[in-house]
């Protein structure tokens, strides 16, 4: 579903990033994950293979990215802000029964034809309710 950059290194060069060494693990990390991780998150499972690695570094580094339209925050409210790579343009939709953020192709719906002569840099589409698991149990 997910295309993945095989040089994240050039990859990043190309988008005007110094590709350091934890920028390239935080990167892939990022292009692995399917949870739209929090910084704590990335710190925690990167951090036990990477010691020199900190938590400073990685909120910095998904600073850099936000900045550099590779990386969306996912609004959703009551956790620490959650992000995911802005390519592919998707949606999302936020269980409010389990909390887990799902990937929703947008292929179904293109940008609108008013957006034709816009510079679209980035795509927040959020859908929020409850999961197939989660209906029907309790409502929140
Ligand atoms: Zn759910
Ligand atoms: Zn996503």
């Amino acid at each position: 579903m997910r295309t993945i950059v095989n040089q994240p290194e050039v990859f990043l060069r190309q988008k005007g990033i110094k590709a350091s060494f934890q920028r390239v693990r935080i990167f892939d990390y990022l292009q692995n994950s399917r949870e739209h991780p929090s910084v704590s998150k990335i710190f925690e499972d990167l951090h036990p293979h990477i010691p020199s690695l900190s938590r400073a570094t990685v909120y910095n580094t998904i600073n850099l990215f936000l900045e550099k339209h590779l990386v969306i925050p996912v609004p959703v409210e009551g956790t620490e802000a959650r992000y995911d790579l802005s390519e592919p343009i998707h949606a999302h939709f936020f269980c409010t029964g389990c909390g887990q953020i799902f990937d929703i192709d947008t292929k179904a719906f293109p940008l609108p034809a008013e957006l034709k002569d816009f510079d679209v840099t980035e795509t927040h589409v959020l859908f929020k309710g409850q999961c197939p698991q989660c209906v029907g149990k309790t409502s929140s």
